[in-house]
């Protein structure tokens, strides 16, 4: 079994960051408010994530961390909808099978926390443990036990920017949630929590800076089952990437080419030809309407109707970008 789930950590698990991904999002759909993650030395020796959301009963902590034990599918069409982020039954285990790894939690009915560890694979048993109301996850020591793989990790720097940036694309879709980073024992990052919706660009210039948030225009339109909204980016002297460009689909961060070229055409057809499109939109649509690949690791979507998901994504941006003209 730890060879399959070694395996299935190659497909999961890639670096830091992807383990910083599935667990951060599996502390979401416990309905966490505020997680806290600490890393040291880029996430290599340690990716520690503390959540407040609903904890794992002691005497189910093994079954989270064996192979397909997922909470999250109940049928079919739950599996079509993705109602929840995560769903494959599959990240504990596999990031248990790289790492020396350890799982605390406490349910709110429950009057003790249990812990139980791992070491490549090697569950050990359920412990009694103090925590609060919640889950924290520990994995020290990516890959030592997978040599090949540990070799690709970059320096520290670059992991902790993957991090960074995954982070921040899950910062501006979930402005409620209170999100702390830190670094080698300091605070690099603190997203405080957005409650009411007009607050929303706080959260964005938390996450893209004070110069997007100066020169954005806000966006919500919707017709016929969809609806786009959130912020593009007017030109800037400064501006000289295409870094800030974040799209999602029903909430999940997606790169998808259909809506790139959309986005691009639209700015280009305007004023700002040759300008770097900078954007934080959301597409809302029935979930029926777009396929999600089924490979966890890739952010990739296709829509049933890409033609009309294109036409009306271009004349929505077209539109608002045009009136800024006049
Ligand atoms: P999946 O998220 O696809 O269900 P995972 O391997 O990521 O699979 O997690 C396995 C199970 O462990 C989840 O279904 C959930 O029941 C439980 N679990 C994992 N992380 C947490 C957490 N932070 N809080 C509460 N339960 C958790
Ligand atoms: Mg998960």
């Amino acid at each position: 079994d730890t060879l399959i789930n070694q395996i299935a950590a190659g497909e999961v698990v890639e670096r830091p960051s992807s383990v910083v991904k599935e667990l951060v999002e599996n502390a979401l759909d416990a309905g966490a408010r505020r997680v806290d993650i600490d890393l040291e030395e880029g996430g290599i020796r340690l990716i520690r994530i503390r959540d407040d959301g609903g904890g794992i009963a002691a005497q189910d902590l093994a079954l989270a961390v064996s192979r397909h034990a997922t909470s999250k599918i109940g049928s079919l069409d739950d599996l079509e909808q993705v109602a929840t982020l995560g769903f494959r039954g599959e990240a504990l285990p596999s990031i248990a099978s790289v790492s020396r790894f350890s799982l605390s939690s406490k349910t709110p009915s429950s009057e003790h926390g249990a812990r139980l560890d791992i070491e490549g694979g090697k569950t050990g048993d359920v412990q009694p443990h103090p925590h609060p109301t919640g889950t924290t996850i520990e994995v020290r020591d990516l890959f030592y036990n997978v040599p090949a793989r540990r070799k690709f990790l970059r320096a520290e720097r670059t992991e902790f920017g993957h991090v960074e940036e995954w982070l921040r694309s899950l910062a501006l879709a979930r402005p409620q949630v209170e999100l702390r980073v830190s670094h080698n024992g300091k605070l690099a990052k603190h997203y405080r929590p957005v409650v009411a919706e007009d607050e929303q660009l706080k959260r964005v210039a938390e996450a893209l800076g004070q110069e997007f948030v100066g020169n954005c225009l806000t966006i919500d339109h919707g017709v016929a089952g969809l609806r786009l909204h959130g912020w593009v980016g007017l030109p800037t002297a400064s501006r000289s990437s295409g870094d800030q460009q974040y799209f999602y689909v029903n909430g999940r961060a997606v790169k998808d080419r259909v809506v790139a070229h959309a986005v691009r055409q639209a700015y280009a057809d305007v004023l700002f030809h040759g300008r770097y499109p900078a954007f934080v939109l959301f597409l809302e649509l029935d979930p029926r309407r777009v396929d999600v690949n089924v490979h966890p690791a890739k952010h990739e979507v296709r829509f049933r109707d890409g033609r009309l998901v294109h036409d009306f994504v271009f004349k929505t941006l077209h539109e608002a970008l045009a009136g800024t003209r006049a």
